[in-house]
């Protein structure tokens, strides 16, 4: 029984800890009859879509079916980057060069955008640009880091460097990795504050930001939309679809178009128990946000006040639990850092985040309908950053193309949306990171 672990403090949580300080509220706008534009999904995207098109001027309302806030975007590790791990994998061999350039320096650009975001709205979300560090889990890895660490410097602007074994300890209290990278272009946030200063803003501005309603189907009418929900129908002339993770559901979906092309992955995180101070300055020396090089990877951060181990990973890739995932993540934990092998967990979470079939986030239009989706398990500044570019494309404001805007988005033939392949694909990724470090 999971319950009696030893892991486990007493009254343990299966609910994210973000949600002690800034829990999703409850709404009670009604839905109306007509939006000029109708964003569903309440999350990053969906969110920085209407502030946006609320500053241009036009009225935006958004739809969620849970809570605003309520998905990926109240539950992530609060690691915010510019997503580069996108940009820096084998596009060049996929798009050529120029593309490829095109592609990370507009990844890139979702780090300044989102700390713009926070600062022009006075966003209380414990922001902090306090570095990355990411451990190599093998010599080879190591090398593969350094041959783009220049890249990376380039493309953010902001200093990169490898680490090595033998100055780990300066930037992470472990020895469990053969060096790694520190990169500057990386802040910390709470995410659950980031939400609900993200939807406040948006209100602020002028947007509707209705909750439990979910869209069931959107169909052409005319010039515009007619959307069906669980709870009536309503208008629109201009449609927004950014569900990501969460785009799938028996209940209902609004694009299954849409969620043919991603792949929700269940993503893990714990909290311990608070921890003395001198423990968490040992392990987190300058605070930074911590990563892995696994093909199965861990991520890991002290709490913003500074008091607990947030430890995320892929704890499964079978759909089980946040309880039943718990355990799992604490031993990997204390393989990295065995001083906490006594400390408990008091809270346990899981959320979904979405991939696509070509490792890019996209936006783009089908049928009519406005998409923003797909940030490979990384979308604070990236969500953020897609939701403001598909409103600047809705209300006709864009003054480039957008690199991640309408290119191919690729699905595979019979894929619904439901990935019964993610055990086998996740069960062979762990036993290649397996591999790796025995012979490393
Ligand atoms: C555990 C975890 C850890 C993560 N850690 C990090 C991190 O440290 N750094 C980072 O950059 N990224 C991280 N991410 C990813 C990041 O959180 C997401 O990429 C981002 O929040 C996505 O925002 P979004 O607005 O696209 O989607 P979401 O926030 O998931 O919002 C989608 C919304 O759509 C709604 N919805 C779905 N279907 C319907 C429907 N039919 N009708 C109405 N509403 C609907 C859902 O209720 C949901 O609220 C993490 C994600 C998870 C789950």
């Amino acid at each position: 029984m999971t319950d009696l672990h030893p892991s486990f403090a007493p009254g343990f949580q299966a609910r994210p800890w973000w949600w002690e300080a800034a829990e999703p509220p409850d709404r009670d706008a009604p839905l109306p009859d007509h939006a000029q534009v109708a964003i569903v999904g309440g999350g990053y995207a969906g969110l920085s879509a209407a502030l946006t098109l609320r500053r241009l001027g036009h009225q935006a309302v958004v739809l969620d079916a849970e809570r605003i806030g309520w998905g990926a975007s109240s539950r992530n590790g609060g690691m915010v980057s510019g997503g580069l791990k996108v940009a820096s994998g084998t596009l060049e061999k996929t798009l050529g060069k120029e593309e490829a350039r095109r592609i990370a320096l507009t990844c890139a650009a979702s780090f300044p955008f989102i700390e713009e975001t926070i600062a022009r709205e006075g966003i209380e979300c414990d922001y902090v640009r306090c570095g990355r560090y990411v451990g190599a889990w093998t010599p080879a890895h190591y090398e593969a880091m350094a041959s783009k660490v220049a890249w990376i410097a380039e493309i953010t602007g902001l200093p990169a460097e490898m680490i090595p074994k033998s100055r780990q300890r300066e930037f992470l209290g472990s020895d469990h990795y053969h060096g790694g990278m520190a990169a500057a272009a990386t802040g910390s946030l709470h995410p659950g504050k980031y939400a609900r200063g993200l939807a406040a803003a948006a209100e602020r501005a002028g947007a509707v930001l209705v909750d439990g309603v979910r869209v069931k189907g959107i169909a052409q009418q005319g010039g515009g939309f007619r959307i069906a929900t669980d709870k009536g129908e309503l208008s629109a002339d201009a449609v927004l679809v950014a569900t990501n993770g969460y785009s799938l559901d028996r209940r209902g979906t609004a694009s299954p178009w849409l969620a043919r092309r991603l792949v929700p992955l269940n993503s893990y995180i714990i909290a311990t128990e608070e921890l003395p101070q001198e423990v968490i300055d040992r392990l987190f020396p300058g605070r930074r946000m911590i990563s892995d090089s696994k093909r199965v990877l861990n991520y890991f951060r002290p709490s913003p006040d500074g008091r607990r181990v947030l430890w995320g990973g892929r704890a499964s890739f079978r759909s089980v639990t946040a309880q039943d995932s718990a355990p799992v993540l604490h031993a990997t934990m204390t393989d990295t850092f065995p001083e906490l092998r006594d400390s408990r967990i008091t809270h346990a979470w899981t959320g979904y985040v979405a991939f696509t079939f070509d490792g890019l986030p996209h936006i783009g239009v089908q049928d009519g309908i406005h998409y923003a989706a797909g940030c490979q398990g990384s979308g604070v500044a990236m969500a953020t950053w897609l939701g403001h570019n598909a409103a600047l494309k809705i209300a006709g404001a864009a003054n480039e193309r957008f690199a991640l805007d309408g290119l191919p988005f690729p699905t595979r033939p019979t894929y619904n949306g439901h990935p019964w392949f993610l055990p086998l694909v996740g069960g062979w990724y762990k036993l290649r990171d397996r591999l790796d470090r025995m012979a490393a």
